[in-house]
């Protein structure tokens, strides 16, 4: 079924008595060409790219929970591509340029909005890095503006320019930056790789991997045994877990990152805003809720809930540069597991196992890499050869040293 207005007009007129589940409720056949375990955004993109771009069907995404029960549908749906390294920046740049047209290739509201990102600056230091990280980005043919503080002031006059224990300097704003509605991401590309076959397969927990004269033969689950050819793992929070079923210990630390919403408020805020003195992230909701979040909690953990001296953590950071918040009120908080790798970079690579790829590390990132990581991983699978733009993502570089350390995706566990 296509979705578009005369749908909508049509099955208005029919009592909306003809619409169908967006994808089917498939049980597990007994094998597939390729198994992806986990149901979140970047298993379900990489379903989606196996079809869609290299005809590869006789897939499966096996999913413990139901889909957007993982971080997918738990984050502050922030997409941008400011990065930094060269490593980095093409990744995210073609992330960005899939974002663009994400909802007519899928024919579904994933709700893609380029309210642009600013990232704010508090001191003559951190505006010379930002000048830097936004030349570099415009070499790559990324967009970038670095704005002064009257600029800012003019964007977003009800922030705290006054009290000067963090001023605000000026800011890199990065326009094509912004947010999309992170639980129609999942569904809508479940949607798609379901009516190209893909069987998505919920409520089914792989508990074990299946290993053969160092070659993966499939996986054992909570519904039975399912051999594949090719098994992929993009289980985010649950990655050293699931991981250690192949016998192998990745360079990952799980912790629990948390997100906030605050009552329904009128327009307040059109951009999403970064606080550069402090950890904290806010943008509005089209419901009116302030969206936002701050720092992972400083333990590791895989409970999906989050802990008070965050909460206080968080506030204080955003009282700090919006002090109006505090007649605000805080309406619920949740969290999700985290990936952190060592060096604040993803993992799409081969494992050492045979026919095992592995795809992992998105820290607090991998959301707005959602479409990447599927393109670029389907690629790899397909093709048993790294895409070029994802080739820095190597496992391998914890061991020989060549670490992708950018300061641009947020704290790393080593400096909690
Ligand atoms: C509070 C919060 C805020 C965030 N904010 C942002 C942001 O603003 N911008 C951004 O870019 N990123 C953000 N992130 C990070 C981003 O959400 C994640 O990096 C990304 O969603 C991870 O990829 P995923 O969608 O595939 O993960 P998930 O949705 O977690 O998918 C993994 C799936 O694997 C399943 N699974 C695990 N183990 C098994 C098993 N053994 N068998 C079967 N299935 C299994 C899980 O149930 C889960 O559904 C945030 C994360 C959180 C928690």
């Amino acid at each position: 079924m296509r979705y578009s207005g005369f749908t909508l007009i049509s099955q208005a007129l029919r009592g909306h008595t003809g619409w169908r589940p967006a994808w089917r409720e498939a049980s597990p056949k007994s094998t597939y060409d390729v198994l992806i375990i986990g149901g979140g955004g970047h298993g379900l993109a990489t379903a989606h790219y196996l079809a869609s771009r290299h005809g590869i069907n006789n897939v499966a995404v096996i999913e413990k929970g139901y889909i957007g029960s993982g971080n997918v549908g738990r984050n502050t749906t922030i997409i941008r591509s400011n990065y930094l390294l060269p490593g980095n920046t093409p990744f995210y740049e073609l992330s960005m340029k899939l974002w663009e047209g994400l909802e007519q290739e899928l024919n579904y509201n994933a709700m893609v909005s380029q309210r642009g990102v600013l990232n704010l600056f508090h001191s003559d230091s951190q505006g010379d890095a930002f000048a830097r990280r936004a030349n570099a980005m415009r070499l790559a043919g990324v967009d970038a503006e670095l704005m002064n503080l009257e600029q800012v002031r003019t964007m977003l006059p009800f922030l705290d320019y006054k009290t000067g224990r963090f001023p605000i300097r000026g800011g890199l704003l990065q326009r094509r930056g912004g947010t999309a509605r992170h639980d129609a991401v999942a569904w809508g590309y479940a949607r798609a790789a379901d009516s190209r076959g893909v069987d998505i397969v919920q409520n089914c927990e792989v508990t074990g991997i299946a290993v053969t004269d160092g070659r993966v033969t499939g996986v054992e689950t909570t519904r039975g045994q399912i051999k594949a050819k090719k098994v992929a793992l993009a289980v985010a929070g649950n990655s050293s877990r699931t991981a250690a079923m192949a016998g192998m210990r990745l360079p990952i630390e799980s912790h629990v990152l948390q997100a906030f919403v605050s009552e329904g408020l009128k327009p307040l805020i059109d951009c999403v805003l970064t606080f550069g003195a402090g950890h904290f992230y806010v943008s509005q909701s089209d419901k009116g809720g302030l969206v936002f979040g701050g720092n992972i909690d400083g333990y590791n953990s895989y409970a999906q809930r989050g802990n008070l001296p965050i909460i206080e953590d968080v506030m204080e950071a955003a009282m700090a540069l919006w002090p109006a918040l505090g007649r605000v009120r805080l309406l619920r908080h949740w969290g999700g597991i985290m990936d952190m790798s060592m060096d604040g970079s993803p993992i799409i690579d081969h494992a050492p196992v045979q026919g095992l790829y592995v795809n992992a590390g998105w820290c607090y990132g991998g959301f707005k890499a959602t479409p990447a990581s599927g393109f670029c991983f389907a690629h790899l699978i397909a093709k048993d050869e790294p895409h070029p733009v994802a080739a820095a993502y190597r496992l391998d570089r914890f061991a020989t040293g060549r670490l992708l350390d950018e300061r641009g995706v947020g704290a790393h566990p080593s400096l909690q």
